[in-house]
């Protein structure tokens, strides 16, 4: 490209548009759209493009592989600007990932969803704890299953009890590092939490995820979002979408994500970032429409093995390229500064300023 022959320009920036959607592992059909559109425009004759630009409607659509978004980009760069759409990018993903993911990694403090061989987990709590140790972290927060999620060996209310005796051994011996107590509690479909509210109130943290009925029709689903976030036990909406993006895959769940993550924005729950590599949820546009809602964000590794522990950077890179920065993170904060963040919340919810004591760990 040259800057006399301004009519390579259109095809430059779709391809650049191209290389940073990639750069960003956005979609490969999303990636592809913006090459076949300048292939398009390689393949038209320079004066032709000019004219059909200038058609109102639906000239440059004429054209195969160009569609709405496509067209404006076209025409913006015909025009001697630099696309409106390139633009975004360039502001959010301009900057090299692996610098922004890795300087937000460096910022995390510990992790609040991992599970254990109490639930569907590979390894017993020390040896997690162990293993988020040698990782830099300063704690974790252990969340194996509830109750209802049987195929994962979920937690009943004893056994959970028990558990909360052995993390309570635990910290004794691994201190200054700190295993804070915690669950992924289902939730159910009337959008209640699958656990007791007295254990509920007394973890420390407490990531709610959808497992089961992913299917339920958008408006349903919302509403059971929506309650879930807005019980006062809830911190954390786990793994939003349920979608799975390896294999055969799963696809999202439908809801309405304004409410869903107006709703987190309100009641201060943290959306989760989670950087399982088969899950990588939510979707980028959602967690761009979650830091645009002003949620709190937790970059979780969801890890059920010690190694999976340090999978937080895929999530970072993500989280980088939504535009999350380290002050929205919750877990950018040390232990008792997390369980502040919780207990306040709570507190504020219950319509009591004052964080509420906390059992020590
Ligand atoms: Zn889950
Ligand atoms: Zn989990």
């Amino acid at each position: 490209m040259t800057d006399t022959d301004p009519t390579l320009a259109p095809a430059a920036a779709l391809r650049r548009i191209a290389f940073l959607l990639e750069r960003g592992r956005e979609p490969t059909y999303k990636v592809r759209a913006f090459r076949r559109a300048a292939a398009a425009v390689d393949a038209t004759d320079p004066g032709e493009l000019a004219r059909l630009a200038a058609v109102p409607g639906a000239g440059l659509r004429g054209l195969p592989g160009i569609g709405e978004v496509t067209e404006r980009v076209i025409r913006e760069a015909l025009a001697g600007e630099v696309p409106v759409y390139l633009r975004r990018l360039e502001a959010i993903e301009g900057q090299p990932v692996a610098e922004g993911a890795a300087a937000l990694r460096a910022t995390l403090r510990g992790d609040c969803h991992i599970h254990s061989t109490w639930s569907d987990g590979g390894s017993p709590v020390a040896e997690m704890a162990e293993a988020a140790r040698d990782l830099g972290h300063d704690y974790l927060v252990l969340t194996d299953h509830s109750p209802r999620l049987t195929v994962a060996n979920g937690l009943s209310p004893e056994r959970l009890r028990a558990q909360l005796d052995e993390v309570a051994e635990l910290n004794q011996r691994l201190a200054p590092f700190r295993v804070l107590t915690g669950i992924e509690v289902d939730i159910l479909e009337d959008g209640s939490l699958d656990q007791e509210d007295e254990l509920l109130e007394r973890l420390d943290v407490v990531v709610a995820s959808v497992h089961s009925k992913l299917r339920t029709p958008g408006p349903e689903m919302t509403r059971r979002m929506v309650a879930a976030v807005a019980n006062p036990h809830t911190d954390i909406l786990g793994h939003c979408t349920g979608r799975i993006v390896v294999g055969r895959g799963r696809p999202e769940s439908e809801f309405d994500p304004e409410a869903v993550f107006g709703a987190c924005a309100e009641h201060g729950v943290a959306v989760e970032v989670n950087a399982r590599p088969e899950r990588q949820d939510p979707p980028k546009r959602l967690l761009r429409l979650a830091v645009e809602a002003g949620c709190p964000v937790a970059i979780d590794t969801d890890a059920h093995a010690p190694g999976q522990l340090d999978w937080q950077l895929g999530g970072c890179e993500r989280a980088f390229a939504c535009g999350v920065t380290p002050d929205l993170v919750v877990n950018t904060r040390d232990a008792d500064g997390l369980l502040e963040w919780a207990g306040r919340r709570r507190g504020q919810v219950a319509g009591n300023r004052v964080a509420r004591p906390r059992p020590a760990p």
